[in-house]
């Protein structure tokens, strides 16, 4: 098969056109894949980030986890799909057993594992899932390839960062840190849910996306942002949301928050943090105010948020700025380091 392969960090991808195809296990499933977004955490991948929570690829890898295809082939043990079914694959991995798989959340399963960062992903021709009646969604057939891999990994990961993590409600003020794909994403939900958005970036261009998007407002980012935003909202937002990862993103988010306000961390942090950041402790203690993680959605989750989609509720494809060859994903990559791409770059594997 077709693959662009990591050799060394931080060096261009090597096409390879000859590599073996995966095998499919009993229960698995061998996807062929139809579209596949490029998302920072693959520039994390890249660049050899994240040792330090588990994410850092083996070499040589393929990466990819915003994935969308077609089964080809499923293993004997799989009831719930068969060839040709066209499916999204989530990126976080479920066993099916452990605490949190019984109890519904399978993307922090105790023995989690995720597409294209343990297993070789999406930016190869063809993807082996394993315990596929667990892990894969189907995918509506009004819903395309594009928009599916669109909702990849950054749309759906915002998506359960606004609703189900954050619980945004109508009419509250919802601050939104980072313009990227997670942030541009929670920008549309969230307003869409009838929250006020306060979109903050550090560029002019990413604001206008935040703005045509449905931001009410939105404010370049400066080391004491988080001041402007509890005047402009009277008392501070409800929820804010760090869709960085960078240190100042995430203390300024906290430092936005009204009292009993929550934070929601959807960022992975840097090669600067190394997953360590300071919090106003102080702060939290005396507003009273609720910190989550977030981390991707669990399958049983995708329905509600395909329906969005399928009303016009929700448009994931409208983030795509770019469709592109395997052959480019090096030369993606390389912009990101200087955040020179703009919303969702997708590998479109039919082009
Ligand atoms: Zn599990
Ligand atoms: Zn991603």
């Amino acid at each position: 098969m077709k693959a662009a392969v990591i050799e060394q960090y931080q060096r261009d991808l090597v096409m390879h056109y000859d590599l073996a195809t995966p095998e499919c296990s009993p229960e698995g499933a061998l996807i062929k894949v139809s579209a596949c977004g490029v998302c920072r955490s693959d520039w994390h991948g890249w660049q050899g980030h994240w040792d330090w929570i588990g994410f850092k690829p083996q070499l040589p890898a393929v990466l990819g986890h915003e994935m969308v295809g077609e089964i080809l082939e499923v293993g004997s043990q799989v009831r719930r799909f068969k060839r040709g079914d066209r499916i999204i694959a989530p990126f976080n991995l479920g066993c099916g057993h452990c605490e949190q798989c019984s109890g519904g959340h399978q993307n922090v399963c105790d023995n989690f594992s995720a597409i294209g960062f343990h297993m070789s992903g999406g930016f190869g021709e063809f993807v082996h899932v394993p315990r596929a009646d667990i892990n894969l969604v189907s995918l509506p057939e009004s819903i395309s390839d594009h928009s599916g891999a669109a909702l990849g990994c950054r749309y759906m990961t915002s998506y359960h960062g606004v609703v189900h993590e954050g619980e945004a409600r109508p009419g509250e003020w919802v601050v939104v840190y980072g313009s990227g794909g997670v942030g541009l994403a929670a920008v549309e939900i969230a307003t869409q849910l009838g929250a006020q958005v306060i979109a903050v970036a550090r560029s002019d261009r990413k604001l206008e996306q935040a703005k045509a998007l449905g931001a009410a407002a939105v404010l370049r980012f400066h080391p004491k942002v988080g001041e402007e935003i509890i005047e402009l909202t009277k008392g501070g937002a409800h929820l804010s949301l760090d869709c960085l990862g960078k240190k100042e993103t995430c203390q300024q988010s906290i430092l936005s928050l009204r009292t009993r306000g929550r934070h929601v961390q959807l960022g992975l942090t840097t090669a600067e943090e190394k997953g360590e950041i300071a919090l106003p402790v102080d702060v939290m203690v005396a507003k009273e105010l609720v910190l989550r993680g977030s981390l991707g959605m669990q399958p049983h989750r995708y329905p509600e948020m395909l329906a969005q989609v399928m009303l016009g509720r929700l448009n994931p494809s409208r983030m795509i700025s770019q469709t592109i060859q395997a052959e480019e994903i090096s030369r993606t990559l390389t912009a990101m380091t200087t955040y020179q791409t703009d919303g969702f770059v997708v590998v479109d594997w039919k082009k």
